[in-house]
């Protein structure tokens, strides 16, 4: 990975190829940990700014108010242990966790990238141009 730019949310970081066929490939192994049936749910990968790999699952309740997605609880994994300042994550995400991810970026002042492979080919999309209308806009409402 490599710093490109900035945008208005903060720095921005273009992984290589194989990173991101990588994360893809390591959240795409992370589902047969889906709870509380395994394959069945889903499951991201986020990469840290120290190019560690955190893996997140959905984690289902009867309640379904109560479940967790998968990017919550990668986010949650890569804070456990003691990384806040997330470079990528794969996708699509859902748009609570576009939402969780934003939030995420707005803390770090890291545009997080969104990896997400559409039909063989690999594209990375800033959060920032995922949240058009960003709550809130900046960190200091
Ligand atoms: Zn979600």
């Amino acid at each position: 990975m490599k710093q490109i730019d900035s945008t208005n949310l903060g720095s921005r970081f273009e992984l290589t190829q194989d990173e991101c066929r990588n994360l893809l490939d390591i959240a795409s192994k992370a589902l047969k940990y889906t709870y509380p049936e395994p394959n069945n749910g889903y499951a991201v990968a986020v990469l840290t700014k120290h190019g560690n790999v955190y893996e997140g699952i959905s984690y289902k309740s009867d309640t379904y108010t109560l479940t967790m997605h998968s990017e919550a609880t990668a986010l949650a994994n890569a804070a456990i242990h003691g990384e806040k300042e997330v470079v990528a994550i794969t996708g699509p995400n859902c748009h609570i966790c576009k939402q969780l991810i934003y939030e995420s970026s707005l803390n770090s002042g890291i545009d997080i990238t969104v990896v997400i492979e559409e039909g063989g080919t690999v594209k990375q999309v800033p959060i920032s141009e995922l949240m058009p209308y960003p709550w809130p806009e900046t960190k200091d409402r």
